[in-house]
């Protein structure tokens, strides 16, 4: 099997960039995101404190993430229902990087990640993919593009699917999430060291997507 870690900040691009690559190259896409939001999204509508580690904790025996893999990519479940589009909104995405600091969390869903990587070819993005969940994965890549040109994707993505969206409270919210995500204790994220740079700042989406399918050529 082949595996490709795609690691990088919010709104760098990585799941249309990834998702597009694995087309391509046959593999399956994987959006470890997507798992964190899903647990996020059941502690918000229990009512579960996110930063109360010990609660959060012992809510997670309650959930059940299910993925399914079908024409439109990577589908959602929690608990049987599908949430592929509730887990989309900027309080889930607020919600989820606070939970996803938690190691609890973090435990609860590596073995599925990992599992996901036995059993295909993968690029798997997400934030700790080439630095835990698959350190020896065949490629690692640093996915990222500058605060202000990601802020301005994640805007044009949001009134894409019918969600207005203030730009600066985008911009803001893309630091907020970058600083809790760089500087948690667990699964921080950051490059990893044998890793590969891709700043897509300068990139235009094909541009983008030829470079990480040329990444996983030259290592295949
Ligand atoms: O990639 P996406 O923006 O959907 O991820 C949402 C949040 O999930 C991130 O801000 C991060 O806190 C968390 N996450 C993580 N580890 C991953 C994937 C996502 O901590 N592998």
């Amino acid at each position: 099997m082949f595996a490709a870690a795609i690691d990088g900040p919010a709104g760098a691009g990585k799941s249309s960039v990834a998702r597009e690559a694995a087309k391509r190259l046959g593999f399956v896409y994987v959006d470890t995101g997507a798992l964190y939001r899903t647990v996020a999204l059941y502690l918000l509508d229990q009512g579960v404190p996110l930063r109360d580690s010990q609660r959060v904790a012992a809510a997670l025996p309650g959930v059940q993430v299910g993925l399914e893999y079908g024409e439109e990519g990577q589908r959602m479940r929690l608990n049987g229902q599908d949430v592929t589009g509730r887990i989309r909104t900027p309080e889930v995405s607020m919600a989820t990087s606070a939970v996803a600091a938690i190691p609890a969390v973090r435990a609860f869903l590596l073995g599925l990640q990992r599992q996901l990587a036995r059993e295909n070819n993968v690029l798997m993005d997400g934030r700790d993919i080439g630095t835990v969940v698959l350190p020896q994965a065949q490629l690692k890549v640093f996915l990222t593009a500058s605060p202000e040109e990601r802020a301005r994707r994640r805007v044009r993505q949001l009134e894409e699917s019918g969600q207005p969206a203030d730009p600066a409270e985008v911009l803001r919210e893309i630091r907020q999430r970058d600083l809790q995500d760089s500087t948690r204790e667990t699964a921080p994220l950051k490059p990893a060291p044998d890793g590969v740079l891709l700043d897509t700042s300068g990139l235009t989406f094909q541009e983008s997507v030829e470079s990480l399918i040329g990444l996983v050529r030259e290592r295949m």
